[in-house]
C-alpha cells in the first residue's frame, strides 16, 4: 500500500469514487489538501435551538423535535410532468408541533420513526399557528449524541452536499494530525494555534472563539505565503536576465503620433525606456548585452492613454530586432488594440499578427511559425499567447493589459517564455503590465511588491467630463425618456443591474443572473423602448458568447445593452454616450467608476445616471453611506481621487474585496479586517527572504 500524502488525489478517501471526483475537481479540489482548504462559508447555528411556540416563519432555525406519527408519502406528477413523491410527517415538542414536508425520500419512513428524536434545521414556512419545514436538515437525536453546534456551509457545486464534504473533511483531517506547516518559533512569538487545531476549528468550531483563532492563524499563513512568493518573484527578475536595448530614435516614433504625448504618459515611457536600456538623461549607456529584466505595473486611470504607452515600449524593442506581445483578458479587446496599432506599427515596419481563440486553424498555423522564425515582431492576443505551441523567436518584452483579470501565475507564463541567447542561455523577455484599476500608493506597494510602479495621472487634453447624477426613483420614467432621446441623436447607452441576488453554485448563478438580465431586458424592450434594439450580457456568460454581445454593441448593431455585472473591461466603444446603473447603492465608489469609464470615450458629451432607491426625492442629498457615496462621484472624476475615498470609506477590505483581483483571491484572509496581519507577514517575509539570502551568500 502507498503512502497517503496530503498531495495524494482525493480518491484515496473512503467514498470518492472517480464520479465523485470529477465533481470535486469543480470546486478546485484535486488533493486532500485541496479538501482540506476548502473552507466553509459560513456555519449554520444549529445549537440555537427554539422551541415550536418560538418559531416564526421566514426564518431558519433549529428545533428538537419528537416525530408524532408514520410518515405519509404520496406519489404526484410536478409541473414538467416528472412523477415525484412527497413524505409528509408531523413532530413535536412540549409547545406545539411542526408539519415536515420533504421530497423523493422514501427511505425516511423507516428514518423518521414514530417516538424518535431529531434535530431539525432550515427555514420556517407556514403561520405562527401552524408551523411548517420543508427538506429541513435532520440529525438523530438521542442522549450522548454529540451534535456541533456550528455546522459548516461549504460553496457546492452540483452533486456534492455540506453532509458529503464535512464527512470527507473529517476524514482527511486524520492525516493532519501531526502536521505543522509553520516554525514553532513563529507560531509562539505571534500566538497562532497549531495546524490541526486551527483546521479542525475553521471545519468543526467547538465555539465562535476557537472558531475565530483558527481563522487568524489560517489567514496568517495564507498572506505569509503571498508575501513570500512576491519576494520570490522579485529575486527571480533579480537573478534572471534580459536584453539590454539601445534607444533608437524615439522622436521617429513620437512624431508619428496624432497627437501629443502628456507628461504622464511621456514621464512612464521614460522610465520605461530606461528600464529596457539602462541608459537616460546623464547615464552612459553600458553596452554589454544583458540586464535585469523590467518588471513594472503601469497603474493608469481609463482613458489616460496607456495604449500608446505600450506601443512606445513595443517599438523600442522591435527596433532591436526582438518579439514584443501583448496579453488582453478577451477577444474583442484584442481586436481593437489590433485595429488601433496596427496602422503605427505598420508605418514603422513593425510585423504585427494577431492570435485570439477563434483564430482559424491554417492561419493559426501559418502565425505560429511565423513566430517561430521571428517573421512577426509584435504579437497581440487573448491566452491563447500562453499555450506552450507558441514559441518565440527572440523574445524582447511581455506585455498584460488589464492585468487584474490574470493571476500570477498567467502574467507570469507570457513573461516566463524564454529565448537562447547566442551564449546558449536563456533569456527573459522584459515584463510590462497595465491596469486600469486605480489603487492608492500605500496598498499598491503591499499588493504588488515584486513590481516597480508608474502612474498616469493625467488625462489627455480635452477629454471631457462625464456629468454625473444620482436620482430617485421619481425620476425613472424622465431618465428613460432622455435615454430615447440620446438613442434618437444616434447615440448608444449601457444600463447596468447587479444581480439581485448572489447564489452560490456558479451553474445557479449562471441561470438565476442571465434570467434576471435577460428578463428586465424583455422588460424595458416590452413596456419602455419598443422601437430600439436591445441586449444583455451576463458575467457568467461563456467569453465565446459575451464576447458576441459586445462586438455587437461596439460595431454598432445595439442600442442599449443591458448587463447584470460589470461590463467588459476595457471595451472602447466611443460612440456610447449614456451608463444607467440601476440599484447604484450595491457598488462600491471604484467599481462606480469603473463603470463611469465605459462611457465618455469619444468626441459626444457623455452621461453617467446613478439610480438608486435609497434617494428619497430626486437628488442625492441625504447623509446615508451610499448616498455619500453617489455626491462623491458626482463631484470627481479621477479615479486615484476616487480610489483614495474609497479607501477611506470602507477600508482596505472592502476596496479590494468586491473587486476582481486575479492575485488577490485570497480563501480565508481579509485585506481589510487582516490588515494588521498584512503588515505583521510583510515584516516577516522580509526578514525570512533576507535571511535565507544571507545563508545562500556565505
Ligand atoms: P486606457 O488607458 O484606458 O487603455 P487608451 O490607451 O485606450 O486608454 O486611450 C484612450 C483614448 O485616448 C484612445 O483613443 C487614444 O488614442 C487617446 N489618447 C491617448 N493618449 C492621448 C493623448 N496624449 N492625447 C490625445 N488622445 C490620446
Ligand atoms: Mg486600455
Amino acid at each position: 500500500m502507498s503512502v497517503i500524502t496530503l498531495q495524494s488525489p482525493v480518491t484515496v478517501l473512503y467514498g470518492v469514487s472517480e464520479s465523485r471526483a470529477k465533481l470535486l475537481e469543480k470546486l478546485d479540489i484535486f488533493t486532500v489538501d485541496d479538501l482540506v482548504r476548502h473552507y466553509p462559508r459560513g456555519y449554520e447555528n444549529r445549537g440555537m435551538v427554539k422551541n415550536v411556540c418560538e418559531l416564526s416563519p421566514g426564518e431558519v432555525s433549529s428545533c428538537i423535535l419528537e416525530i408524532s406519527s408514520p410518515v405519509k408519502s404520496t406519489r404526484i406528477s410536478s409541473k414538467a410532468g416528472r412523477a415525484m413523491t412527497v413524505q409528509k410527517v408531523t413532530a413535536h415538542d412540549e409547545t406545539g408541533s411542526v408539519a415536515l414536508t420533504f421530497f423523493n425520500q422514501e427511505f425516511l419512513k423507516n428514518t423518521l420513526v414514530t417516538g424518535r428524536k431529531f434535530r431539525f434545521y432550515g427555514m420556517v414556512s407556514g403561520s405562527f399557528l401552524n408551523p411548517q419545514m420543508t427538506s429541513p436538515a435532520y440529525e438523530p437525536y438521542y442522549p450522548g449524541a454529540e451534535l456541533d453546534d456550528l455546522v459548516p456551509v461549504y460553496p457546492l457545486t452540483a452533486g456534492i452536499t455540506c453532509k458529503m464534504l464535512s464527512k470527507l473533511v473529517k476524514q482527511a483531517l486524520e492525516y493532519y494530525k501531526n502536521i505543522e506547516s509553520l516554525p514553532k518559533d513563529i507560531i509562539s512569538e505571534y500566538g497562532l494555534m497549531g495546524l490541526y487545531d486551527a483546521l479542525s476549528n475553521i471545519h468543526f468550531p467547538d465555539d465562535a472563539e476557537k472558531m475565530k483563532d483558527a481563522r487568524r492563524r489560517l489567514a496568517f499563513e495564507e498572506l505569509l505565503e503571498f508575501q513570500l512568493k512576491l519576494r520570490a518573484l522579485k529575486n527571480r527578475n533579480a537573478t534572471g536576465r534580459a536584453y539590454k536595448f539601445s534607444v533608437p530614435d524615439m522622436n521617429e516614433f513620437y512624431g508619428s503620433l496624432e497627437y501629443e504625448l502628456t507628461g504622464a504618459q511621456k514621464a512612464t515611457i521614460d522610465s520605461i525606456l530606461y528600464d529596457m536600456t539602462r541608459c537616460g538623461e546623464g547615464v552612459p549607456c553600458d553596452l554589454s548585452r544583458f540586464t535585469q529584466p523590467m518588471r513594472r505595473l503601469v497603474q493608469g486611470d481609463v482613458g489616460s492613454g496607456k495604449t500608446i504607452v505600450a506601443a512606445a515600449a513595443v517599438y523600442l524593442c522591435c527596433k532591436n530586432g526582438a518579439q514584443a506581445s501583448l496579453m488582453v483578458p478577451t477577444e474583442i479587446l484584442a481586436e481593437q488594440h489590433y485595429a488601433s496599432l496596427l496602422p503605427l506599427m505598420e508605418q514603422h515596419r513593425i510585423a504585427t499578427a494577431l492570435l485570439t481563440g477563434s483564430t482559424k486553424a491554417a492561419e493559426k498555423k501559418k502565425i505560429l511559425e511565423a513566430l517561430r522564425d521571428g517573421k512577426i515582431d509584435f504579437i497581440i492576443g487573448t491566452h491563447a499567447l500562453i499555450e506552450d505551441k507558441v514559441v518565440f523567436a527572440n523574445p524582447g518584452l511581455a506585455i498584460t493589459d488589464e492585468q487584474h483579470r490574470f493571476g500570477v501565475r498567467q502574467r507570469d507564463k507570457l513573461s516566463g517564455k524564454t529565448a537562447l541567447a547566442e551564449d546558449g542561455k536563456s533569456v527573459l523577455p522584459h515584463m510590462l503590465v497595465m491596469s486600469a484599476t486605480p489603487i492608492p500608493r500605500t496598498l499598491a506597494m503591499i499588493l504588488y511588491g515584486d513590481l516597480d510602479i508608474s502612474i498616469i495621472d493625467e488625462l489627455p487634453p480635452g477629454r471631457q467630463k462625464v456629468d454625473t447624477f444620482a436620482v430617485g426613483e421619481s425620476m425613472r420614467e424622465r431618465i428613460y425618456k432622455f435615454t430615447e432621446k440620446l438613442v434618437g441623436e444616434g447615440r448608444q447607452a449601457y444600463i447596468v443591474c447587479p444581480l439581485a441576488q448572489e447564489t452560490e453554485t456558479s451553474d445557479e448563478a449562471y441561470e438565476n443572473g442571465l434570467k434576471s438580465a435577460a428578463e428586465y431586458c424583455e422588460q424595458l424592450k416590452r413596456e419602455v423602448f419598443p422601437d430600439l434594439s436591445l441586449d444583455f450580457v451576463h458575467g457568467k456568460m461563456k467569453p465565446a458568447e459575451k464576447d458576441k454581445i459586445m462586438k455587437k454593441f461596439s460595431e454598432g448593431n445595439t442600442d442599449i445593452l443591458v448587463s447584470t455585472t460589470v461590463i467588459e473591461v476595457g471595451v472602447n466603444v466611443p460612440n456610447a454616450a449614456l451608463m444607467v446603473v440601476e440599484n447604484a447603492e450595491r457598488f462600491g465608489l471604484s467599481q462606480l467608476h469603473q463603470l463611469r469609464g465605459r462611457v465618455g470615450r469619444g468626441s459626444h458629451k457623455s452621461y453617467c445616471v446613478l439610480m438608486s432607491p435609497v434617494i428619497k426625492g430626486q437628488q442625492a442629498k441625504g447623509d446615508s453611506p451610499s448616498e455619500k457615496r453617489f455626491r462623491i462621484m458626482c463631484e470627481n472624476s479621477s479615479g486615484f481621487k476616487i480610489a483614495e475615498y474609497d479607501l477611506e470609506l470602507r477600508g482596505p477590505g472592502d476596496f479590494f474585496g468586491r473587486r476582481q483581483h486575479g492575485e488577490l483571491e485570497f480563501k480565508i484572509a481579509d485585506l481589510a479586517a487582516d490588515m494588521k496581519l498584512v503588515e505583521d507577514t510583510k515584516k516577516l517575509a522580509d526578514i525570512i527572504t533576507k535571511n535565507k539570502q544571507k545563508e545562500k551568500s556565505k
